[in-house]
């Protein structure tokens, strides 16, 4: 393996390693090649919903463990993902933990190199290519444009049942160039309401990309005033970009998500 180790040479439990890998946005060819590594060498693999299923069979060898949902549809409360991490590691294994994206945007990848650290486990962090820059490359929408977007914000859109979004958006909607929010699918209404709220022009272009990198992607195009109405059957997972950049998509986009086509 590649990269110091800091951890490596004072960690108190020698035996065990949990990478955390990202995954990539969807679309397999947008994993590492040391994520790649990390895959075909573990013992233990424990991915999520959004971790790409294409993915695992990199790890036919593995023991893979889904902590993406219980059986009742509730998500396994992150104390316990990081108490198996902890566990399979101190039973000597090769664990990759595998991530959706990267594992440090958005991803709770911070969360649970602490419980690692805490514990005294060996880590790794094997960086991936995130949703919130590769979505809207799929789309044909640089998040930077030379004289367009000097400045780029990823913003979650998630907030915890009925509490209201808790961001600036006079900071965001004045001095933001491109806005990219994740997991902001049910909160869109309140997103749009909120910037235009703050001083945004209604006219500004918006983007919504759902399963973005992946056969069923799929983009609508809008501005402030007219996306909520556009974009209304659209699900999770999905980008929402807000800024003058999503206007290139028009010139740029290049990404046929039709299988016939490839
Ligand atoms: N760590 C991940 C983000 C995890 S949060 C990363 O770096 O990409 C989950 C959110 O990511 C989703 O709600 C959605 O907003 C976004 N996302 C991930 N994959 C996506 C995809 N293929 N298409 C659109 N949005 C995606």
């Amino acid at each position: 393996m590649h990269g110091n180790d800091y951890t490596e040479s004072n960690n108190k439990h020698p035996s065990g390693v949990v990478y955390l890998v990202g995954g990539g946005p969807g679309d397999p060819g947008l994993l590492t090649l040391r994520g790649l590594d990390c895959l075909k060498r573990a013992d233990v693999v424990v991915h999520d919903r959004l971790s790409n299923d294409e993915l695992l069979a990199y790890a036919p060898q593995a023991e893979q463990i889904d902590v993406g949902k219980l059986p009742d549809h509730h998500p396994i409360p992150q104390t316990q993902i990081n108490a198996l991490l902890v566990e399979k590691a101190r039973a000597g294994k090769t664990v990759v933990r595998l991530k959706g994206g990267d594992p440090f945007v958005f991803g709770r990848g911070g969360e649970e190199a602490q419980a690692l650290a805490e514990a005294g486990i060996r880590f790794k962090i094997v960086p991936g290519v995130t949703s919130a820059i590769a979505v809207p490359a799929y789309a044909g929408i640089p998040v930077t444009q030379r004289g367009m977007a000097r400045s780029v914000a990823f913003i979650t859109g998630h907030s915890a049942d009925s509490e209201p979004l808790d961001l600036n958006w006079q900071a965001l909607a004045q001095g933001v160039d491109t806005l990219v929010f994740l997991m902001g699918v049910k909160s869109l209404p309140v997103i749009i309401a909120s910037l235009m709220e703050a001083g945004r022009p209604t006219g500004t272009p918006v983007a919504v990309i759902e399963r973005g990198t992946s056969p069923r992607q799929k983009v609508i195009v809008g501005t402030l005033s007219d996306i909520q109405e556009k974009a209304m059957e659209i699900q999770p997972p999905s980008i929402i970009v807000v800024g003058e950049v999503v206007s290139l998509h028009d010139t740029l986009k290049w990404f046929d998500p039709a299988p016939a086509s490839k």
